[in-house]
């Protein structure tokens, strides 16, 4: 029998691949030889219409990187010292990062167990008289909730940024992911769903910011005005940075695009497959699967929470031990180094804490094989809580 220390590469289930799409090496050798290797080219015009019409935003900006979309949109939004937003503590940090670049301060609020978002009640009671915007983020692609969300947004009068990194496409009743935010922003790093290395892009839900907002991605000039014919030289009008990512990138992503409902029947496939076949399993050993309330989410993730922090770790390291990568993420960013440094909360985000340490997260991805899927289960199911 072999153990963890021996066991060949090729037998590990990892926990995440980037998927690869049909027509991608196509797309990247027509890119090198038109010599336009630059941005916005015709992949990037044809990958931001795709996310467009996925998502229902306004428009479209693919970027270097959601982290960047962020940025751009806390700078849109002209947030800077002094100022306050509200942030989840259970999330990545780059909606925390897009907030302190600006000399902003965060306020971070906890979450509503039954789905690892923010806590509309805790959002509420964080207003004050600085605060400036309201940071989402849907955990797993299942929606924050949104109508309390935006009731409180709209009896403040505070913009909404939303972090759609896990719920590219998802239909929430009339509402599509990515257009609930003034500003949104959408990942497509190598371990996203649709990927391109990295990548992402902000949406734009109100036209107010589509010109600055172009300025801003294209190092503070009108180059995109000029590119349209709409000024005859272009120049540095306006604060910006480079948040516009190579036409290669958007030569991958752009093929990803065009396979994106075959990428999420994969993965719900995956993720359906966890939730009927650990049913029992995780009745009887008091541990909660995924649930997403009104069943809507991204196939993003799956994830289990077990009934103790000790159950955790014994359950990552027994599936490590039989070449299985499952993982917990997610410090919350309250107790995290750059937390303290750049933002407080009302109170001990104890349902945070409590949630991050009792996650785990299987292995999902589009490309998993039938036998892979079987050995995380038996994986799992092989686990006893104590
Ligand atoms: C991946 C991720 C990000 C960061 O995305 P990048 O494109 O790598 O900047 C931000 N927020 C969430 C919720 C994520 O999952």
């Amino acid at each position: 029998m072999m153990n963890s220390a021996v066991r060949i590469a090729s037998d590990v289930v990892p926990f995440s691949r980037p998927y690869r799409s049909q027509s991608e090496l196509r797309n990247l050798e027509s890119v090198l030889s038109s010599g336009h290797l630059h941005g916005d080219g015709a992949f990037t015009k044809a990958a931001a219409d795709k996310i467009r019409a996925l998502s229902g935003s306004g428009q479209v900006l693919v970027t270097t990187s959601a982290t960047h979309a962020l940025e751009m949109a806390t700078s849109l939004l002209g947030i800077g010292v002094g100022d306050e937003v509200i942030v989840p503590s259970f999330t990545f940090p780059s909606a925390a990062d897009a907030v302190a670049r600006t000399g902003a301060r965060c306020v971070f609020v906890d979450l509503d167990p039954a789905t690892g978002n923010l806590d509309p009640q805790q959002v509420s009671e964080a207003v004050g008289t600085q605060t400036k915007a309201i940071s989402i983020m849907h955990y797993g692609g299942v929606p924050v909730d949104i109508d309390s969300i935006e009731a409180i947004a709209l009896d403040h009068g505070l913009p909404i940024i939303e972090d759609n990194a896990h719920g590219l496409g998802v239909i929430a009743g009339s509402r599509t992911l990515g257009s609930v935010g003034i500003l949104a922003a959408q990942s497509f790093h190598s371990t996203k769903n649709v990927q391109c290395g990295e990548g992402g892009a902000l949406q734009i839900n109100d036209p107010q910011f589509v010109e600055r907002a172009e300025i801003m991605r294209e190092k503070g000039t009108n180059r995109s005005q000029f590119l349209r014919g709409q000024v005859d030289k272009y120049s540095w009008v306006d604060w910006g940075s480079s948040y516009l990512p190579s036409e290669l990138n958007a030569a991958v992503l752009d093929s990803q695009l065009d396979d994106f409902a075959e990428i999420q029947r994969r993965r719900f496939a995956v993720w359906d497959h966890y939730a009927r076949e650990l049913e029992d399993w995780a009745h009887a050993n008091r541990v909660e699967r995924m649930s997403p309330p009104l069943g809507i989410h991204g196939a993003h993730l799956f994830y289990l929470l077990m009934p103790t922090w000790d159950a955790q770790g014994a359950l990552i390291a027994h599936l490590a031990n039989l070449g299985i990568v499952a993982t917990f993420h997610y410090v919350p960013l309250d107790s995290s180094t750059a937390g303290r440094r750049y933002g407080r909360s009302l109170q001990p985000l104890t349902k945070s804490e409590d949630f991050s340490r009792r996650l785990v997260r299987l292995p999902l991805w589009a490309g998993m094989s039938d036998d892979q899927l079987e050995r995380v289960v038996s994986g799992v199911r092989s686990f006893r809580v104590l």
